[in-house]
């Protein structure tokens, strides 16, 4: 479903062009559940943001779901991403001064559904993350734990192609690591939903079904890892 082909990728300083990314070539198949460890500033969310059509200016090739998307437009791109990416970060990004329920229906609203369905939905996606009768709540009133839920409610309600979740239990404990990562596994094996997610926590990375591992901005080759649970 997703396919990159030797993407490169540089930032300009100055006079100076900087290679971020060199020769990055992945699959990503529908209903996978990845992982992609590295250190910090080994290019982690540089790659996710060009996975999930943020950053088209690359050279490579990006293949998703048979379309090269790599001479879209930013228009073009922008569509496919709302259509298709849901995303969770390390600091949630709710808006404090809107409810739970306005927090996550923020993406359907700009998609232009209608308030009775966005209400439906709302119902629908609290039980899942597990945060049922949180609509009124305010986000700066809950836990690091609930608002990541919140936030994952917010990425799921368009039921997008796939999650891309950068770092997501980054600013977490370790007992509620563990509940978001359980509630991501339980994503993926109930809802059937693609996630890919960026941690440089091996606590985190060993969950994975697969681990891709990144240094200083190449793809190491002994990718592949799968854990215990797929056995
Ligand atoms: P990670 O997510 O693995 O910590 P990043 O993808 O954020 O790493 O960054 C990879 C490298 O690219 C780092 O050396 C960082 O300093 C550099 N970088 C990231 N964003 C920019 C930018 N906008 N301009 C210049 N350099 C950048
Ligand atoms: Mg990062």
């Amino acid at each position: 479903m997703i396919s990159l082909k030797k993407i490169n990728k540089f930032y300009h300083q100055g006079n100076q062009k900087i290679h971020i990314l060199h020769d990055i070539s992945l699959e990503i198949e529908q209903g996978e559940f990845v992982g992609i460890m590295g250190q910090s500033g080994s290019g982690k969310s540089t790659l996710i943001n060009i996975i999930g059509f943020l950053d088209r200016e690359y050279q490579g090739d990006y293949i998703f779901k048979e379309q090269n998307t790599s001479s879209y437009s930013n228009k073009k791109l922008t569509s496919l991403r709302n259509q298709n990416v849901g995303f969770v970060f390390q600091n949630f990004k709710l808006i404090n001064n809107l409810s739970v329920a306005e927090n996550i229906a923020l993406p359907l609203m700009y998609a232009g559904v209608k308030k009775k369905e966005i209400t439906q939905k709302i119902i629908e996606v609290l039980e899942k993350v597990g945060l049922t009768g949180y609509e009124k709540s305010i986000p700066s009133q809950l836990s690091g734990g609930q608002q990541q839920r919140v936030s994952i409610a917010r990425a799921i309600i368009g039921n997008p192609t796939f999650l891309i979740a950068d770092e997501p239990t980054g600013a977490l404990d370790s007992q509620t690591s563990e509940e978001i990562m359980s509630l991501f596994k339980e994503l993926n094996t109930v809802n059937k939903t693609t996630i890919v997610i960026v941690t440089h926590d091996p606590n985190v990375g060993q969950q994975m079904n697969r681990l891709l591992t990144i240094l200083d901005g190449r793809l190491t080759p002994d990718t592949g890892v799968r854990n215990n649970n797929e056995i």
